[in-house]
């Protein structure tokens, strides 16, 4: 191990909207016991999963999975209008966790059809966030094509001289996207940009923080899911600036050969990505003699309010 020093940068680790949906469901369990059905992964987190299901967390994919006349919760990246529909018709009493950074791109869409635009979704094909907004156009009967890379900008079939609108997905590569934006500017004159914060502010810092980082360091470990969105962008980031990047759950999946050659290794996490798992990293390189330094960039205080159903909820046990 030739590892001298780890840098952890900060921001990293939770936003606000992973803290807030990780509490909706710990209160749910308190209040109604387990088991607590949550449509879909409440975060794409591997290591939130486990531990919430350990609790009593059900994770299931479809409304159809849940039992009908119980309490639900919809994931941290929304849903389509249709789920709630569909929990209607099934007695389920639904507690959106959707971050209000997604339900800001939801009303956003609904706005921008009713306001006659034509919309182009940039986000990965298939995502379960851009699947929740754009059901709320499908709703409309407007279809919109996604965008996930610069290359797929000839495939519009708008006509140029539409008044054309573009929403995006949260957790995008800041500057991939500034790219698309670009190449569908040249393409069509009649453009709204997306609202800077559609690319949300847990995700623009903590790229900001990865692209300082990687000045400083000769390897990257990323803390976070491959099914995060946001912690795939960081190490992306990483790698676009030439730096061996390696994206991991736990300090269980670390391999010596990473560090070959090496001696400062720089730490960060994802949205979603638990603090003592990037802990128990620092921990496993000081035990072998690496000392530690935090770069902080910036400083995170925002804090969101609880979803109303479930304000509503915890009133009504205190009448
Ligand atoms: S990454 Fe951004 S949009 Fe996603 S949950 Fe966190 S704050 Fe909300």
């Amino acid at each position: 191990m030739n590892i001298e020093k780890i840098i952890t940068v900060k921001p990293r680790g939770f936003c606000a909207g992973v803290t807030r949906s990780i509490k909706v469901v710990e209160d749910c369990l308190k209040i109604f016991g387990s088991p607590i059905y949550v449509k879909h992964e409440i975060v794409h987190n591997k290591t939130v999963v486990s531990d919430l299901e350990k609790k009593g967390m059900i994770t299931v994919e479809k409304v159809s999975e849940i039992p009908e006349e119980t309490v639900a919760i919809f994931s941290a990246h929304g849903s389509p209008p249709e789920h709630f529909i569909k929990a209607r018709k099934r007695n389920i009493q639904v507690i959106d966790a959707t971050c209000p950074l997604v339900t800001k791109v939801h009303i956003e869409i609904i706005r921008y059809i009713k306001e006659g635009f034509k919309i182009i979704y940039i986000g990965h094909h298939g995502h379960v966030e851009g699947l929740g907004v754009l059901g709320e156009a499908e709703k409309m009967n407007v279809q919109i094509p996604v965008i996930d890379n610069i290359d797929e900008v000839e495939n519009l079939k708008y006509s140029t001289d539409e008044k054309i609108a573009i929403l995006t997905q949260t957790t995008l590569n800041i500057n991939k996207t500034k790219k698309i934006i670009e190449a569908i500017k040249q393409k069509y004159k009649n453009v709204i940009e997306p609202p800077a914060e559609d690319i949300c502010y847990a995700t623009t810092n903590r790229q900001n923080a990865v692209k300082e980082l990687v000045k400083h360091v000769d390897v990257v470990l990323v803390v976070g899911s491959k099914t995060s969105s946001n912690s795939n962008r960081l190490a992306e980031l990483a790698r676009d600036d030439g730096v061996n990047t390696y994206l991991i759950d736990e300090v269980g999946e670390i391999d010596e050969n990473w560090f070959k050659n090496k001696k400062i290794l720089g730490l960060t996490s994802g949205a979603s990505a638990p603090e003592y798992r990037v802990q128990e990293i620092v921990k496993y390189f000081a035990e072998q003699g690496a000392e530690h330094e935090e770069l902080v960039f910036d400083e995170e205080n925002l804090n969101f309010t609880e979803p109303m159903e479930l304000v509503r909820i915890k009133k009504e046990l205190t009448k």
